[in-house]
């Protein structure tokens, strides 16, 4: 029943350490399911749980953990297991079908990395610097587990908990208290224009006069160095009734030399609206969205191919995230962040040791989350790998994740894997089978990148028109790595995404 996916609690001291919010949604949770005067939490997508962090109890931790891990294979109408093998046996069919070895090969035929081979290779060239990472880190939280009167060994279920006290101790930065320095407007003109302007030479004019699909919706003519019209930019930031939620970006029209068109995007956020005359306070969560968006808007907007099938974003699925990424590194650059990041009443820039902690903070506990990910990820391909006869002859679920994780050195207890199998539905049920990886591929060139434009003077136009007119104008009408080695001068290099990670030897 729908209780497989929530655990029930008896009393509210079982959930000491939420707030009064999570545990009265708790109590409600429990009354819906007529079960008054109890607690229900309920899981979600992933391994992890954000009350693992604030549950004081162990054992609520523990129960909490065991019932998430559990999913899709108790045993009961809702266990996996069974269709998870005939998925696996079918797509393995189905790839001997179309002439390839495997689900994995026919996927990856058609995206950068190439081959299963590719993505196994980097896979693994991570998983031993993050897994030693992991290792230490949980060293260090067992340090504070032995400091306490009743010690014990760190288990999974204790690790968020642990961690979030050692963020709160080191790196704390209070998310809330930042907003003010984040003007919605300020943001936009003086942060993500700003940047590009500085880096691509490119204005932005608004053009009140034009309609948009929504009043709240603005239009900005977007103009080259030389004064030639490159596109519209339409920004839609503000959350609707109507609207569908998250943040994205997509073409209205798409450049074509063929169809003589230029780009028409939008960039779509959910920052709720604010009373009228109030201005627009960011988190730094939504600031990051607004630069990451804007990559993509200007991956769409820079096009200058022929076929419109090519245009910007157009590209493979382990590509498009890079240029969005890559756009993401301009939020903390020193000019760019003085320009943007201003007090709403002082003016004041944001304070020095706020943003040196935001900096420190970025490798912590990323030999954990590396590795959680990268079991995800390897699993998939292990999943995905197999031919028809490896199919057939796979029974044991929990075998076949256990055997796969310990082939990559993935396989402490401590630090599990983001999806198991029987409830990884990024890969089963949604549109990533054998593509999980996508994410660290694509942040490989993210990261390498950076450190070119860093070695290269930073904010300039001369880098700025060589990453515009060798990765993002060619979209997909050229071979994705081919374009990243005439901008970059060689293959990408894994090195500049250890370093960020804090994996670095
Ligand atoms: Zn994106």
């Amino acid at each position: 029943g729908p209780n497989d996916l929530a655990v029930v609690f008896d009393s509210a001291d079982e959930l000491d350490g939420l707030t009064d919010g999570e545990l009265s949604a708790a109590a409600q949770n429990a009354a819906d399911r007529g079960l008054e005067g109890r607690y229900v939490v309920t899981l979600t997508l992933f391994t992890g749980h954000p009350y693992l962090s604030s549950l004081t109890r162990r054992e609520s931790r523990r129960r909490l953990l065991a019932a998430s891990r559990s999913r899709g294979s108790r045993g009961n109408a809702n266990d996996n297991r069974d269709v998870l093998r005939q998925i696996v046996r079918l797509r393995a069919q189905r790839a001997a079908l179309l002439g390839y070895e495997n689900h994995a090969a026919y996927v990856t035929s058609d995206e950068t990395a190439g081959s299963p081979e590719a993505v196994r290779a980097l896979l693994r060239q991570l998983a031993a610097p993050a897994a030693a990472n992991a290792r230490a880190e949980q060293a260090a939280l067992q340090a504070m587990v032995d400091a306490e009167p009743e010690s014990f060994p760190l288990e999974a279920h204790d690790w968020a908990f642990y961690t979030e006290r050692v963020r709160e101790a080191e790196y704390a930065v209070d998310r809330t208290a930042l907003r003010p320095w984040f003007e919605a407007e300020r943001v936009l003109v003086d942060g993500v224009f700003f940047a590009a302007t500085s880096l691509y030479g490119i204005t932005f004019t608004e053009r009140p006069d034009l309609p948009a699909y929504h009043p709240d919706v603005r239009v900005f003519e977007v103009h080259n160095a030389d004064g030639s019209a490159l596109g519209l930019f339409l920004f839609d930031l503000y959350t609707r009734d109507t609207k569908r939620g998250g943040a994205w970006m997509n073409s209205i029209v798409t450049q074509s030399h063929l169809r003589g068109t230029r780009s028409i995007v939008v960039n779509n956020l959910n920052v709720p609206k604010p009373a009228a005359g109030k201005p627009t306070l960011l988190t730094l969560d939504e600031v990051t969205t607004m630069f990451h968006e804007f990559g993509h808007a200007l991956h769409g907007l820079f096009a200058t191919v022929t076929f419109p099938h090519f245009a910007g974003t157009a590209v493979f699925r382990d590509f498009v995230e890079f240029p969005s990424q890559v756009n993401e590194m301009w939020i903390l650059w020193p000019e760019v962040l003085s320009s943007y990041a201003r007090h709403i009443d002082t003016g004041e820039p944001l304070p020095a040791d706020v943003v040196a902690r935001l900096h420190a903070s970025e490798a912590f506990n990323q030999g954990f989350a590396t590795s959680e990910y990268l079991a995800a990820a390897w699993l998939d391909q292990a999943w995905h790998g197999v031919n028809v006869e490896e199919a057939g002859a796979v029974t044991d679920v929990a075998a076949f994740e256990a055997a796969a994780l310990a082939d990559i050195g993935l396989h402490n207890p401590v630090v599990p894997t983001r999806y198991s199998s029987t409830y990884f539905a990024h890969v089963f049920s949604g549109g990533y089978s054998a593509g999980y990886y996508s994410y660290i591929w694509s942040e490989v060139l993210d990261a390498d990148t950076v450190e070119w434009f860093a070695e290269n003077g930073g904010l300039t136009r001369a880098g700025g028109d060589r990453f515009r007119d060798r990765v993002l104008g060619v979209g997909g009408s050229k071979d994705p790595l081919e374009a990243y080695r005439d901008f970059r001068g060689r293959d990408a290099d894994i090195a500049p995404l250890l370093v960020r990670r804090g994996l670095g030897s």
